[in-house]
């Protein structure tokens, strides 16, 4: 089998990786669009302990120790400078995004796959897809699959929000929320630690709060001053530090109808991209790899029978995912309206904000379980 995998990120690398591993003659080659070096983004949370939790893409890792991630048992909402601390209920492991995505390669590369950087594709035409058996398009949020408009439908939808993904050395011990009210409006910290001196911390606030405030305008180092200065408190005064080349933006939702077309799958974000807030979207690509991984392994014989019995399984979970991470994006897009809430009740309604839908845990458990489960069809 001759696999082309666009995209070196988590949902390529575990999807080369673990079919790889299944059949070692396979050839596969990913191709990637940054150098060796270039990641964006700080500190992921992920599911669960590593080596025990099957979505948790350093449980893949034999060197997972190495990588410094954090577990998380607390959650703590702060609203007129006042908290409420609860148990998060389950385990939360914080760790860094380009360790992590680095090493995921390292076990690609250890396992023959070839990966080859500052390589991007362009036009999916270009690539003449019909020399592979299968491609595997995983190159996150991107408008590649609109080439394929007529048969995969996407959809693309930009969050009312602004948003931007720092970093900071002030460690956050808990999964931090933290609301402050401030004369140009209402800014939104999601905080947590990821290694033992590093913790993301992603800020979001209206386009209205964001051009009052002057945001709109400032550089980059003026804007992480600012935004230093709103949670000065919770910071202990120190800074938070932008990754290269990244601006405040609106999130984008990209979502399909249908995850091939041909020979041509999509993976991991580009197939369904869902709102940080709920932090699932490494763990999205860890269960649609492995999803892909068990078509793929179980009706090797017919990549038209193996993409149709993933497209089958997958997107009732990539739907349920659309759903879970739409309703918190709205959740916070209209957070002015609940800030007269005492602290207690803000975090009630933050806890019951997805409780009308089915939940996504278990959800995501089966589909794991059943795609482990190999060759039985
Ligand atoms: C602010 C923020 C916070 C987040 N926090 C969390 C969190 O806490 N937990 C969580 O699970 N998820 C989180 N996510 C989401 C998570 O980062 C993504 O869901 C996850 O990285 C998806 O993996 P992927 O492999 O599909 O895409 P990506 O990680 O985006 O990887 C895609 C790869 O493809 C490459 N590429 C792009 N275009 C091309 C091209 N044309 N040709 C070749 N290569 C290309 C890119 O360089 C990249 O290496 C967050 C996202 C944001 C924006």
């Amino acid at each position: 089998m001759n696999i082309l995998v666009i995209g070196a990120g988590p949902a390529g690398l575990m999807f080369s990786s673990q079919i790889k591993k299944l059949n070692p003659d396979w050839h596969i080659n990913i191709i990637e669009k940054n150098n060796q070096d270039e990641s964006v983004g700080w500190g992921v949370v992920l599911p669960g302990r590593a080596p025990h939790h099957p979505a948790n893409p350093l449980s893949y890792l034999s060197n997972h120790e190495s990588l410094d991630a954090q577990y998380i048992e607390e959650f703590k909402l702060t609203h007129h400078n006042d908290s409420a601390l609860t148990k998060t209920g389950v385990t939360l492991c914080g760790a860094e995004r380009k360790s992590m995505v680095h090493e995921l390669r390292q076990l690609c590369i250890g396992l023959g796959i070839s990966i080859e950087y500052e390589k991007p594709a362009s036009k999916l035409v270009d690539l003449q897809c019909n020399k592979y058996d299968l491609v595997v398009v995983s190159n996150g949020i991107n408008h590649t699959s609109t080439y394929y408009k007529e048969a995969l439908k996407p959809k693309v939808e930009f969050g009312k929000n602004r948003y931007m993904w720092y970093g900071t050395t002030k460690k956050f011990d808990e999964m931090n929320l933290i609301f402050k009210t401030k004369a140009k409006g209402i800014f939104v910290a999601h905080c947590y630690k990821y290694s033992s001196n590093m913790s993301t911390f992603v800020v979001e606030c209206s386009e209205e709060t964001y051009i009052n405030s002057g945001l709109d305008e400032m550089s980059t180092q003026n804007a992480e001053a600012f935004i230093a200065s709103v949670f000065e408190e919770e910071l202990d005064g120190q800074t938070v530090i932008s990754p290269k080349g990244l601006k405040w933006r609106n999130f984008m939702t990209l979502s399909h109808e249908q995850a091939y077309s041909d020979n041509i799958v999509l993976l991991g974000d580009a197939l369904q991209s869902g709102h940080f807030s709920i932090g699932h979207g490494t763990t999205m690509a860890v269960v649609g790899a492995q999803m892909l991984v068990k078509s793929v392994y179980d009706h090797s014989d017919n990549i038209a029978t193996a993409l149709e019995d993933f497209n089958q399984n997958v997107m009732p979970v990539m739907q349920l995912f659309d759903q879970h991470a739409s309703t918190s994006r709205l959740w916070f897009e209209s957070v002015e309206d609940r800030m007269h809430l005492s602290t207690p009740e803000l975090a009630q309604s933050f806890a019951t904000r997805r409780n009308q839908l089915p939940p996504l845990p278990p959800a995501l458990g089966q589909a794991l379980e059943k795609a482990l489960a190999r060759g039985e069809k």
